[in-house]
C-alpha cells in the first residue's frame, strides 16, 4: 500500500470508528439474545475467565457482566472502542473484573486451556468462521464454551443480487449447517443454533444506526467519504429488507471436548 493510500485508508478508518463510537452496538443483536445464549452455558463461576473477542464498545458485554460473576476480558482492534468500553464499566462499576484491551483476534493474549468462555458477537467473521474456531479452541478448557454470532445463509439457494452483496462483504458467509458442521470438525459439540430474530436489526441495529447517520452527516458536512458511508449503510439496510427471509445473523453456542 502506497503512503498516499495508507493515508486515505486510515482517514476512512477514523472516520468509521468515530461514527461507531457514538452506537452501543457495533453489530445485530440484543441484550435478550446475548441472555438467550447465555442461557445455554453451564458452569460459570466467580472464578470464570471470559474473553469477549471483537467486544466494540462493550454492549454486549456490559449485559454478559451484569449476569456472571467472573472476569471478562474484551478485545478490540480499535483504541477508540476500547476507550469507550472501559468507560462504560467504570460506570457500572465493575472495572475490576471487566477490562478491554486493543489486540487483535489472530494474536490472543491467553495462555493454553485457561478460558472457561469465548465469547464473540457479529465479529468472528474477520478472522474467518472456520479458523477462529480452530484458532480459539487451545485457549478454552475442556468443557469450556464458545458463543459466537455470525453472519448465516437460511437457504442453499438464493437471488444473485443478494449472494453477490454478501459474499463480497464475507468470503466466507456459509448455510447454519455446514457451519454446524464445522463446529463439529474443529472438536466441539454444537449445543445450541438459533437464528437472531428481526428487531435485533430493526430496532438494535439500523434504528439507532440512522439517528448516528444524521449527527455523523452533520458532524463531516461536505466530507465525500462520509457521504459514502452513510449512502452505504443506507443501502445495507436496503438490502436486508428486500432479502431478510435468505440471511441473518445466527448464534452458534458449542463445548470444547477432547480430541
Ligand atoms: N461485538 C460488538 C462489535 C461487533 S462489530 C457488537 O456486537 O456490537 C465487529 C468488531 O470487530 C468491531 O468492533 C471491530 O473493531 C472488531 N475487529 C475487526 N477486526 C478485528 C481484529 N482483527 N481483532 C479484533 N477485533 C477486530
Amino acid at each position: 500500500m502506497s503512503n498516499e493510500n495508507k493515508t486515505i485508508h486510515e482517514f476512512e478508518l477514523n472516520l468509521i470508528c468515530d461514527f461507531f463510537s457514538t452506537t452501543k452496538r457495533q453489530g445485530p443483536g440484543s441484550p435478550e439474545v446475548t441472555l438467550k445464549a447465555l442461557s445455554f452455558i453451564d458452569n460459570l463461576t466467580d472464578k470464570s475467565l471470559i474473553a469477549d473477542i471483537g467486544c466494540g464498545t462493550g454492549g454486549q458485554t456490559m449485559t454478559l457482566a451484569e449476569h456472571v460473576k467472573g472476569k471478562i476480558t474484551g478485545l478490540d482492534l480499535f483504541p477508540k472502542f476500547i476507550d469507550i468500553f472501559n468507560d462504560n464499566a467504570e460506570q457500572l462499576n465493575i472495572q475490576d473484573r471487566v477490562k478491554g484491551i486493543v489486540r487483535s483476534m489472530d494474536n490472543l493474549p491467553f495462555q493454553d486451556e485457561e478460558l472457561d468462555l469465548i465469547w464473540s458477537e457479529g465479529a468472528i467473521y474477520n478472522i474467518g468462521f472456520g479458523r477462529g474456531l480452530n484458532e480459539w479452541r487451545k485457549f478454552l478448557k475442556t468443557g469450556g464454551y464458545i458463543a459466537v454470532s455470525d453472519v448465516s445463509w437460511f437457504t442453499e439457494k438464493r437471488p444473485a443480487e443478494i449472494d453477490n452483496y454478501c459474499m463480497q462483504q464475507f468470503p466466507e458467509m456459509d448455510t447454519i449447517t455446514t457451519k454446524v458442521a464445522l463446529i463439529q470438525k474443529a472438536g466441539y459439540i454444537p449445543v445450541a443454533t438459533f437464528i437472531l430474530p428481526i428487531t435485533c436489526w430493526t430496532e438494535h441495529y439500523f434504528a439507532p444506526l440512522s439517528r448516528a447517520q444524521e449527527l455523523f452527516l452533520d458532524k463531516y458536512a461536505g466530507n465525500k467519504i462520509a457521504e459514502e458511508f452513510v449512502a452505504f449503510q443506507r443501502y445495507d439496510a436496503e438490502i436486508y429488507h428486500k432479502y431478510k427471509e435468505f440471511y441473518g445473523y445466527v448464534f452458534f453456542i458449542a463445548k470444547k471436548i477432547e480430541q
